[in-house]
């Protein structure tokens, strides 16, 4: 059984992360397009998202947390380990 903060392995490596409660909605995809992908072949299958490149400007930082803030499911997380 996954916790709320496990995450999938496809996640890039990071402070951004995608857990496995997502429920595939595809919004931070389209909110962050740079750093959020798509992916139907992950472990749940349901076309989940995952982080595939960390932020790496302002820009981009400030659409990752209006990502996290608006996912449904609550499953973006930044763990601020490190940058
Ligand atoms: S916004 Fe949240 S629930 Fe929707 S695809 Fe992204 S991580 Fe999954």
């Amino acid at each position: 059984m996954s916790d709320q903060t496990e995450r999938f392995k496809e996640n890039a490596a990071g402070r951004y992360y995608v857990a496995k409660v997502c429920i595939g909605c595809s919004l931070c995809a389209a909110i962050a397009p740079d750093n959020f992908r798509e992916n139907g072949d992950m472990e749940l299958a349901v076309g989940n998202s995952y982080v595939y490149r960390q932020p790496e400007n302002e820009a981009e930082e400030g659409l990752c947390v209006e990502a996290m803030d608006a996912c449904p499911a609550s499953a973006i997380h930044n763990n601020g380990l490190s940058k």
